[in-house]
């Protein structure tokens, strides 16, 4: 590997994503003698974790979502820049991003790539459309504007004697940490928190559905856990339906096969996707240039270093890579990308190799509600409020900044001590911008013109106008000459 860009110049790394392999990767390059570009498609560094508490209400975006560039601003030698990675050229060693039609290309001595994961439908994509996933800010806001504007289309229904069951029934698909999250929210949100807000409709006869295919709640918990998380949820009202594949879904259903081939249909408006995940499609850009395989959920096979077959410079972590069953949790991404900077350094410094990448599992844990949490740590099983405690405490500990840390309490206290909910605007635009955005064939770069392009019509203007003077001129000059107009020249 090449141990500077050029002679004397610093070590480049460019590093793909802000999220929690990209930025605890550049975090760990801040004492090494390199020169950090982190290439990301947002502007903030997210939280994934707190996202259901977006979508309802808890807590604000911005909480969750700090700037990276701000984040990073004491890095001396790390910069930020804005952009989707499209192309990955290994042999040029070029990293090639665009925002809104701008080209940039950068390029590296060392690469990490932390680009994550999205949401999968397993091949009907078209569920998008009406059952959002939560991936994302924007996601989480629709959500919110989804969930909440469904209370109010069922205020304006009920008061005019209307049928309202089927805004008034929200339905979670996937019953891992992030749906039974947001099915307990959900929950919560319509026996306690709105309760004595609406006239027309009663709130506490809202129905949440909580949809698996798989066999029992929280798989990875085990099966003690996941039931007791099951009757938790049942407590709280939710509707658990086990071993039920979703086969279709449009703007006012949702249909549903059970093992033993029963069909079941549910009227619901306000649909969330909670399950499957695909890896980035960079995955599929890396693997093609260097034949790593690619698993079913689009995950690249890496080398126990992390590196890519052939390229020891490229080093890949997190949700996208594919490696001895790794979880796709925060902790896999951020112990990778720590992994990766070590090396970098220790390459730098004519350090041995590290021994194959190993991951310390420090334990899983999900909310069912406020005070009942479950929790995994090691050979500890831990339910109820002292696991929601400790929930607690490691959400305070990885949430980025202390003024988001110290705002994240307050509105836990609101929340949590009261019945309020702090979070709860939702703009029309939120709701809807997604499905117009997608309807464009370039997405928000057709809603702004090309770069240059404003250049190139201010040229063709100018000839224009040029032209059209020049033409005035001449005819002037014409009329004068024939004694038409003024005094002829040479009188
Ligand atoms: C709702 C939800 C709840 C979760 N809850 C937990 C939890 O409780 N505990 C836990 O441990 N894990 C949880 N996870 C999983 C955890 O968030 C992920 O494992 C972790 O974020 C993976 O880190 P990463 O760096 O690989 O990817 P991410 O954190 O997803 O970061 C990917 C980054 O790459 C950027 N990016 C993507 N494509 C491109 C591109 N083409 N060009 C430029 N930039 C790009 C993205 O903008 C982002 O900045 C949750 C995930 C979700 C979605």
């Amino acid at each position: 590997m090449s141990e500077a860009g050029q002679q004397g110049a610093p070590h480049r790394v460019v590093v793909i994503g802000s999220g929690f392999g990209g930025l605890f990767g550049t975090k760990a390059l801040r004492r090494s003698d390199v020169e950090v570009t982190m290439i990301a498609k947002t502007t903030h560094h997210l939280f994934q974790p707190l996202l259901y508490q977006v979508a309802t209400g808890i807590l604000s975006e911005g909480e969750i979502a700090p700037p990276t560039r701000e984040v990073l601003s004491g890095q001396r030698n790390a910069r930020v820049l804005l952009g989707e990675v499209t192309h990955i050229d290994l042999e040029r060693r070029l990293v090639t991003s665009q925002v809104l039609g701008r080209h940039n290309v950068t390029p590296y001595d060392s690469l990490i790539v932390a680009a994550g994961a999205g949401q999968s439908y397993f091949g009907n994509d078209q569920f998008a459309e009406f059952a959002p996933g939560m991936k994302s800010v924007d996601d989480a806001l629709e959500l919110r504007g989804r969930i909440f504007g469904a209370f109010e289309l069922a205020e304006l229904g009920a008061a005019r004697g209307e049928d309202v069951d089927h805004l008034l029934t929200f339905v979670v698909v996937g019953a891992g940490p992030t749906g039974v999250e947001m099915a307990g929210q959900i929950a919560e949100l319509a026996r306690r928190t709105l309760r004595h807000d609406f006239r027309a409709i009663n709130t506490r006869t809202a129905r949440v559905v909580l949809v698996d295919a798989a066999g029992q709640v929280l798989p990875p918990f085990g099966a003690r856990l996941g039931e007791k998380t099951k009757k938790a949820l049942e407590g709280l009202g939710v509707e658990v339906r086990l071993g039920a594949m979703v086969t279709d879904l449009d703007e006012r259903t949702l249909t549903m096969k059970y093992k033993d081939g029963t069909v079941e249909t549910l009227d619901s408006v306000t649909k969330i996707w909670a399950a499957g995940v695909q890896g980035s499609p960079l995955g599929r850009t890396l693997a093609e240039q260097t034949g790593a395989p690619l698993d079913r959920a689009g995950r690249i096979g890496v080398n126990p270093d992390l590196t890519l077959p052939g390229y020891p410079e490229v080093f890949v972590v997190g949700d996208m890579i594919a490696l001895d069953n790794l979880p796709g949790v925060a902790q896999v991404a951020i112990q990778g990308a720590k992994y990766a900077a070590k090396e970098i350094d220790g390459r730098l410094r004519d350090k041995p190799a590290q021994a194959p990448f190993h991951y310390f599992d420090k334990g899983s844990m999900a909310t069912i509600s406020r005070f009942r949490a479950v929790a995994m740590v090691g050979r500890l099983r831990l339910t109820g409020f002292v696991a929601w405690l400790m929930w607690l405490a490691v959400h305070l500990v990885y949430i980025t900044g202390f003024k988001n840390r110290v705002t994240a309490v307050l509105h836990w206290l609101v929340s949590f001590l009261g019945r309020g909910r702090s979070e709860r605007t939702a703009t029309e635009q939120q709701i809807f911008a997604r499905a117009a955005l997608e309807r464009l064939e370039r997405g928000a770069s057709d809603l702004v013109s090309d770069p240059g392009a404003y250049a190139d019509k201010r040229a063709a203007d100018e000839s224009e106008r040029r032209a059209a003077l020049e033409s005035r001129a001449l005819e002037e000059a014409r009329l004068t000459d024939a004694g038409e107009r003024g005094v002829k020249v040479g009188d």
